[in-house]
């Protein structure tokens, strides 16, 4: 796609609607495509544009009303066996032409594995740019104010998470932006909601792909899906030593949490990089989140600080941790923590 000029009203005005990539796996829609759909949905009504899903699948009808019952105005689903599950190359090749023939001003896809792989694929085809993992998507209001311009602001941490780079994709279209699951609030289902579903069952393929896929094979759980956890009790370095986990362990099982850590406990090989909160970890949105010997790093906090309630313990008054905590305990979580853990199962009669 070649550049196109910022300044010429005609050239950007032919990139216009927002487009969310729906993801699904085993018929089922991705949690992070309700997010996006949240999130697209307000940045469309800003900039008066429809809310677009793009969901490519096979028989899953009920996956195109189901994003307009998350927020889509118009759902665009190409329909064929080779959609069934993600597949790089159909799956890239299918969006590369509808980007190319209905030109999309923004296209927003969740930083899974999945959104990972597509997204990176996706831009490099269209000849645009991919900011990953977004924390903030916002408009440049100031430039709508001063110039009728809208310009997408990607924001995402930088220099190891000592700056919020707000990044800008000028000269190219569409703005394409990653998001990881967890940094935006799906909007309530409303199945009452009305939209468009425009079915493409005749899309031409070229059907020439390297690789094919199968079949999918779910492995057994493992991990520790602090993703989906509504409670999560993390640790730290301040814990002093690796045996004194069992303390965040056993607060967690009390209180039936999710056990979470902090990188560099991650890094000492205390625990698993699945428990990790963070930049490079998992980010996650639990009703309560504590915080055990965390300093509450840059990098930690852009894991957890969407999370409902925060409490931190740590023995130093003046960590940054605090400055993110609804209630805050100075001391030391090796004498703490069991007296939480005791005090838990007390009042839950255990
Ligand atoms: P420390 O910073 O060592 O803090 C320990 C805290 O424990 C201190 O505040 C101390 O006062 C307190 N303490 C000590 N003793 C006690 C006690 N007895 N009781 C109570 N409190 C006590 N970090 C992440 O967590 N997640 C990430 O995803 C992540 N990604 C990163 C990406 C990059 C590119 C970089 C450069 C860094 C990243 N980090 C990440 C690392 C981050 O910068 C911090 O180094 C890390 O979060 C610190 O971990 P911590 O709070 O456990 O340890």
């Amino acid at each position: 796609m070649p550049e196109i000029d910022p300044k010429n009203p005609q050239a950007v005005a032919e990139w216009s609607g927002l487009w969310v990539f729906i993801e699904h796996h085993a018929g089922e829609l991705a949690p992070v495509s309700r997010e996006l759909l949240a999130k697209g949905r307000e940045l469309a009504d800003q900039r008066k544009v429809p809310l677009t899903g793009i969901l490519l699948g096979h028989n899953m009808e009920h996956l195109a009303k189901e994003s307009i019952a998350y927020g889509a105005d118009h759902v665009i689903y190409v329909e064929a066996p080779v959609f069934e599950q993600y597949a790089t190359e159909p799956y890239v090749e299918a969006c590369a032409k509808l980007v190319n023939e209905r030109k999309p001003e923004v296209f927003l896809i969740g930083a899974t594995h999945t959104g990972r792989d597509f997204g990176s694929r996706i831009a490099v085809r269209v000849h645009t740019g991919c900011t990953a993992d977004a924390t903030k998507l916002e408009w440049d209001m100031k430039k709508v104010q001063e110039k009728n311009e809208w310009e997408l602001i990607m924001l995402r941490p930088a220099f190891g998470g000592k700056i919020l780079a707000g990044i800008v994709c000028p000269k190219h279209r569409p703005w394409i932006a990653s998001a990881r699951p967890n940094t935006f609030v799906p909007m309530p289902r409303d199945d009452s909601r009305q939209g468009k579903i425009e079915k493409i069952a005749d899309m031409p393929l070229s059907g020439k792909y390297h690789s094919r896929v199968i079949r999918f094979e779910k492995l057994p759980e493992k991990g520790a899906h602090i993703d989906k956890a509504d409670i999560i009790v993390s640790g730290g370095m301040g814990l002093g030593k690796r045996d004194n986990l069992k303390l965040i362990e056993d607060c967690a099982q009390a209180i039936g949490g999710a056990v979470g850590a902090s990188r560099k406990i991650v890094d000492a090989g205390w625990i698993s990089r699945s428990h990790q909160v963070g930049q490079t970890g998992i980010t996650v949105r639990p009703k309560l989140y504590l915080a055990a010997g965390i300093s509450g790093a840059v990098q930690h906090l852009a894991g957890m600080q969407e999370s409902g309630t925060v409490v931190a313990i740590n023995n130093d008054k003046k960590a940054p941790i605090f400055g993110f905590s609804d209630i805050g305990v100075v001391g030391d979580a090796t004498k703490i923590l069991p007296a939480l853990t005791e005090e838990i199962k007390k009042r839950k009669g255990r």
